[in-house]
């Protein structure tokens, strides 16, 4: 007996139904509509009645202890953004931190994510009261998200930070983080993160050269030194925003090392919009440029960053409005491009977090939204509300759509 058969789902672009059996977690079986399955023996079932049903949305990068902070950011730049944020970090107590990363993880998870990566500010061994937290929320929410968590410190510039680091990465957070191109050092910066990577077997996830200067090309760096330690795949950079302002030669050139390197690459453009050109007339869109690297080979994700804190006022862990956005950033306006935009939050990054290939097909893990539409191209251009998510073959949250006319 099967826990759940779908009936009438869409799951590709045709308009052809399929009812899908979910049992253990997995995807049991897809058949076209209306065959066996429609009478199979199952626990419960829903008729879909020609929506589309999606692979579980993911966030890559966000940042669950700043969210929610609501602190005003009057410039809008990178700079003040970090000011205003450790002037407020100091005086955070443990409750603000655990509802506000509570009510994101709830957004997103209505929203259809069904995994999400975290960076986690890091200070010294005594200051890891966000690593604590967070890693209580992962075994709380264990049934409904799939949590990995990264190191955001600067390990380079004192050695306490490094050891917090450390700590932290002991107490359980599965990446090594860091900031280069914040640091007095950005190749000193690299080098200490692979450092702390060999040490503890974890692999690297940093943000890499969120700026508008052309020189500041520390992804280069990162790719060699990825290679030469044989850390291919198990790194990932986020921003790379200082890569869309250098000519093409240099582009073609350092894409080329971060494709050898098998570098996966998050473009954030919801916070990159926000924060970057801020001083430059005309103001330029400040994304690394995705399409360049998606030919070249690279896994490119997409993702949120900072939701409703000073680096970003705006966000809601809604992944299809961010796939949607991307679109239109990085001019993917193409069918093809459309649905690689989608890729980019379903896909692309599941596949970057280890949690399999993220397609809808026998075995795989059955992580699945129900979205309000009847064609898989409307969950791309505009996105549509998530009537109901399944969590490893589970129901978890259903949302009900109503309009009345009078
Ligand atoms: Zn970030």
């Amino acid at each position: 007996m099967f826990d759940w058969v779908l009936r009438n789902a869409r799951i590709s672009d045709d308009a052809v139904r399929v009812d899908i059996a979910l049992q253990n977690g997995l995807i049991a079986a897809i058949e076209p509509a209306g065959g066996d399955l429609a009478e199979a023996e199952t626990a419960e079932k829903r008729d879909l009645n020609g929506r589309v049903l999606l692979p579980g949305l993911v966030d890559i990068h966000t940042h669950l202890d700043k969210t929610y902070s609501t602190l005003e950011n009057k410039s809008g730049t990178l700079g003040e953004a970090i000011q205003v944020w450790h002037k407020h970090r100091e005086h955070r107590t443990a409750s603000q931190i655990q509802q506000a990363a509570e009510r994101a993880l709830q957004n997103a998870i209505q929203n259809g994510v069904t995994a999400m990566r975290s960076h986690i500010d890091i200070g010294t061994p005594n200051d890891l009261l966000p690593v604590e937290i967070l890693l209580d929320l992962r075994q709380k929410y264990a049934t409904l998200i799939d949590l990995q968590f990264v190191t955001l410190g600067t390990a380079a510039d004192k050695p306490e930070w490094a050891a917090g680091m450390r700590e932290a990465l002991d107490m359980g957070v599965d990446f090594v983080g860091g900031c280069p191109a914040l640091c007095k050092d950005p190749k000193a910066e690299i080098d200490a993160a692979f450092v702390l990577a060999e040490e503890t077997g974890k692999p690297i996830d940093l943000h890499v050269d969120e700026t508008e200067d052309p020189n500041m090309i520390s992804l280069e760096y990162l790719a060699e030194k990825t290679i030469k330690t044989g850390m291919q795949g198990r790194v990932t950079a986020g921003h790379c925003c200082s890569l869309g302002f250098v000519d093409d030669e240099v582009q073609r050139r350092i894409i080329g090392k971060v494709a050898e390197a098998e570098i996966t690459i998050v473009t954030l453009p919801s916070c990159n919009l926000v924060l970057m050109g801020r001083t430059i007339s005309p103001a330029p869109r400040g994304t690394t440029p995705v399409k360049k690297l998606l030919a070249a080979g690279v896994n490119v994700c997409a993702a949120s960053d900072n939701v409703g804190d000073p680096f970003n006022p705006f966000g809601s862990y809604d992944l299809l409005q961010l796939a949607n956005l991307n679109a239109h950033v990085a001019h993917m306006t193409g069918k093809t491009e459309l649905y690689e935009s989608l890729n980019m939050v379903t896909q692309r990054p599941r596949i970057s977090m280890g949690l399999g290939d993220g397609s809808i097909k026998v075995g795989n893990q059955a992580d699945l939204v129900i979205v309000d539409c009847t064609q898989k191209l409307e969950a791309i251009l505009a996105p549509p509300a998530r009537l109901a998510t399944f969590k490893q073959g589970k129901l978890i949250v259903e949302t009900e759509v109503q309009t009345k006319w009078h």
